[in-house]
């Protein structure tokens, strides 16, 4: 199986299976290996030619959801050993357990917090950003813990942002992310993977600036992919301004 041979975690793979596919395509075969080879910072940031169709959202989406999926399987661990160390310690006291405390309904407004996801997709247009975050849904359904988020403009503010909060995978179109940023809603300080997907319709529809700054906000990022339908000079010139030398070109 040449999905299992990439070595991603098996809740994907199962995923992968429900949707039917088989094989990785052109795109899915070049990238992911790439992505997830492990490299100092910013030196596995990739650059990918790619059009619509070519099997790219899965390309990115895969290796990416990977490593969150490791790393809240360590950040699991970690609040499970804290839990069991407290239940041990009352106990050794001779007093009671403690309690679990009550998960909040992510609507209760009196305990907000800023969504601070590890993981940020950029997508031109609101219809591609919910694309993106369908496809992503469909492959974290095997997954206990990772959840999606979409931002995107003409939507109820107030309804995003309730679904923001423990978002771990944000997807967005740039203006409305900025804006939500600005307000405090979201903080990108936690952002370890960018994506920005069809790169070159996001500079025809004028978000130069606004990549710009999300670089910016991001910038201790450790991985960087853009993916665009060609390597026109601004997108070289955006690669070489976001990415580490500009990315390793996949083709
Ligand atoms: P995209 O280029 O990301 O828009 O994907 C185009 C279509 O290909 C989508 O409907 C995907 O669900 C589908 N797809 C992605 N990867 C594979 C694959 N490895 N095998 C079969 N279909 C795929």
């Amino acid at each position: 199986d040449r999905f299992a041979a990439l070595g991603l975690a098996p809740e994907l793979l199962a995923a992968v299976r429900d949707l039917g596919f088989t094989e990785p395509t052109a795109v899915q075969q070049r990238a992911i290996p790439l992505a997830l080879e492990p490299h100092a910072e910013g030196f596995n940031d990739l650059m990918v030619s790619s059009q619509t169709g070519s099997g790219k959202t899965a390309a990115f989406l895969l290796p990416v959801l990977h490593t969150l999926i490791g790393m809240q399987a360590e950040e699991a661990a970690r609040e499970k050993a804290a839990w069991d160390a407290k239940v041990a310690a009352a106990l050794a006291a001779g007093e009671p357990a403690p309690k679990k405390p009550r998960r909040r309904s992510p609507l209760d407004a009196r305990k907000f917090k800023p969504a601070v996801p590890g993981a940020l997709v950029l997508c031109p247009t609101r219809e591609l950003a919910q694309q993106v975050a369908a496809d992503a849904i469909d492959l974290v359904k095997h997954c206990r813990g990772v959840r999606i988020a979409t931002i995107v403009g003409g939507m109820p503010y107030q309804l995003q942002i309730a679904k923001l909060q423990n978002a771990n995978l944000v997807v967005a179109t740039p203006g409305r992310l900025l804006d939500l940023a600005g307000s405090g809603q979201i903080k990108l300080d936690q952002v370890r993977f960018l994506v920005m997907d069809e790169a070159d319709r996001m500079l025809d529809l004028g978000f130069a600036d606004a990549l710009a700054e999300v670089h910016q906000l991001t910038s201790q990022r450790q991985q960087t992919m853009m993916f665009s339908a060609t390597f026109a000079p601004r997108i070289q010139q955006l690669a070489l301004r976001v990415m580490h030398d500009g990315g390793s070109k996949v083709q």
